[in-house]
């Protein structure tokens, strides 16, 4: 997909009430979305089938939902008050801050396409006989390449690592990176920004200040001991949350990509230490299933391990999407070890233990953690969805392909005019699928153009009441994707839109 694909795709998703500027109306609130009438159903439908997969389907995983604020000391023992920052580096031509380690990633981008381009030109060569593996393997281009990303990847780290920022700099420098707005080399030093909000909380001694969580995982852990307890949870279990998180990002650029408020679906996985890998196996997996089920092209999907690990983790790795501005993360799967329970019993004195009856021990377990950003899965949906179609004789149409379970309405009832008993029939039949489905009803306007709207908010099922359904009780029912139409009797309808569209029939992709 093109930049230009990806400006039709915030266009679109304005113009057909998906998500909105906040504050548009005073010009707009830098980096922060409102979701409108048809944008509030996307998300409530991922954030359902999210859901949906990890706590109905896995009878070990159950749900909390904890508070926005929380105790700032919370964020003292999680690190994020004292190292969750970014590197910063400011050019002075533009004027535009950018965050550094991004800036030497995109250009490292650059070799991963160039490797990409000779996969693709030998593939050509050599058709049928064609092993990917080996000619990655041997050739010298790649080898070269991979050579200068690992470089690269090397400088960053031990700068970021040893916190000596200017380490960062000279590599910016030494690459050439320029600014892409000024295109100048301009460059500030590096600094490093926190990223947590904070605001103040009056109680009777005084103001303390407080934040606004920069994720969820935090919830999830100080509620630990209370769901084992009450909930008689064994080892291994999970807690899943869905929630919003807030993020001073300096450079929120690519529309819901990098938002200031975001929202974020989050499983931290308990286990017993020793087995963490086992389960980080697992729910690598099992997450790239969950993003294959929605019938999104397995090419736009990779995993980037990650070398150099966060200081909980002992191992992690990201799932990418192709987005028009190159691979980059939707969802994050890390095994967290011991750290945030061990750092939470140190910071309140509190045993966070799990006794094991088996083997007669008490443990602090280990964590094996997903996290998903809903806004960043939205916009992979939006994307991969959006479709200009050549219909021929000079005719086109935009539809949005989205998986029919979690289109903004599942079914449209159309009758052909408003008058003649149709609208009336019409609502007969809304009024029992609502009951099951969101429908969309409309009488206004040929039905050759409300067809069009329907196809542009992606609905998958158009019910269109005529004349003769007054007689033959039938309608006519038109699929999205293949324009087909077929004759189908009123009493069908339920069965047949459950099938095609509900979200079992989504979920059981899962658990074959
Ligand atoms: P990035 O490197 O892109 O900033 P991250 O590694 O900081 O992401 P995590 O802290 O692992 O992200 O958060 C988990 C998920 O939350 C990410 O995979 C992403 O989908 C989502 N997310 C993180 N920051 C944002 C943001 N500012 N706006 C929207 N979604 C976000």
């Amino acid at each position: 997909m093109s930049e230009e694909q990806f400006k039709n795709v915030i266009s679109h998703a304005k113009e057909y009430g998906f998500v909105f500027q906040s504050s548009e109306i005073y010009d707009g609130l830098s980096a922060v979305y409102d979701y409108g009438q048809n944008g509030v159903e996307l998300k409530k439908n991922i954030r359902e089938y999210w859901w949906k997969s990890m706590v109905q389907l896995h009878d070990n995983i159950v749900g909390v939902d904890a508070a926005i604020f929380m105790d700032p000391k919370v964020w003292k023992a999680s690190g994020h008050v004292d190292g969750f920052s970014d590197p910063m580096i400011d050019n002075k031509d533009s004027k535009k801050r950018y965050r550094a380690d991004v800036l030497i990633e995109d250009y490292q981008e650059k070799y991963r396409v160039k490797n990409q381009k000779e996969i693709t030109k030998a593939k050509k060569r050599f058709g049928d006989s064609f092993d990917e593996a080996q000619f990655v393997a041997t050739n010298p281009n790649i080898a070269r390449n991979n050579a200068k990303i690992a470089e690269i990847d090397q400088r960053l780290s031990d700068g970021l690592e040893s916190g000596e920022l200017h380490k960062v700099k000279e590599l910016i420098e030494d690459l050439g990176i320029a600014c892409p707005v000024s295109g100048s080399k301009n460059w500030t030093d590096v600094r490093q920004f926190n990223l947590m909000y904070s605001t103040q909380m009056s109680a009777t001694d005084g103001e303390s200040q407080i934040y606004l969580r920069p994720e969820t995982a935090q919830g999830i852990f100080v509620n630990y001991l209370n769901i084992q307890k009450t909930g008689r949870m064994k080892l291994p279990f999970g807690i899943a949350q869905t929630g919003k998180a807030f993020r001073n990002e300096i450079v929120a650029r690519q529309f819901i990509m990098r938002m200031k408020e975001f929202e974020q679906m989050e499983m931290q996985f308990f286990v017993q230490p020793g087995t963490e890998m086992k389960w980080y196996d697992y729910w690598k997996a099992h997450r790239l299933k969950w993003h294959q089920n929605l019938g999104i092209d397995s090419e736009k999907y990779r995993y980037h391990d990650h070398v150099k690990l966060a200081h909980y983790a002992n191992a992690a790795v990201d799932i990418e999407y192709d987005f028009p501005f190159g691979f980059k993360e939707v969802e994050g799967i890390h095994s967290r070890t011991d750290f945030d329970l061990k750092q939470h019993e140190a910071f309140t004195g509190k045993k966070l233990r799990y006794f094991d009856n088996e083997s007669n021990e008490s443990y602090v377990p280990y964590v094996v953690e997903t996290s998903i950003g809903l806004d960043r899965m939205f916009l992979v949906l939006m994307s991969n969805a959006l479709q200009n179609e050549d219909l021929g004789e000079g005719k086109s149409r935009t539809v949005l392909r989205l998986p029919a379970a979690l289109a903004p309405y599942q079914c449209a009832i159309l009758p052909v005019v408003k008058k003649d008993g149709l609208p009336e029939l019409s609502q007969k039949i809304m009024n029992t699928l609502k009951l099951d489905f969101n429908c969309y009803y409309e009488e206004k306007d040929s039905i050759g153009k409300r067809y069009r709207r329907q196809d542009a908010i992606g609905t998958p099922i158009c019910i269109t009441v005529d004349h003769e359904s007054l007689e033959d009780g039938a309608v006519t029912i038109r699929f999205r994707d293949s324009m087909e139409q077929k004759r189908v009797a009123i009493d069908e309808l339920e069965g047949i839109i459950s099938k095609e569209v509900s979200i079992k029939a989504l979920l059981q992709g899962l658990v074959n």
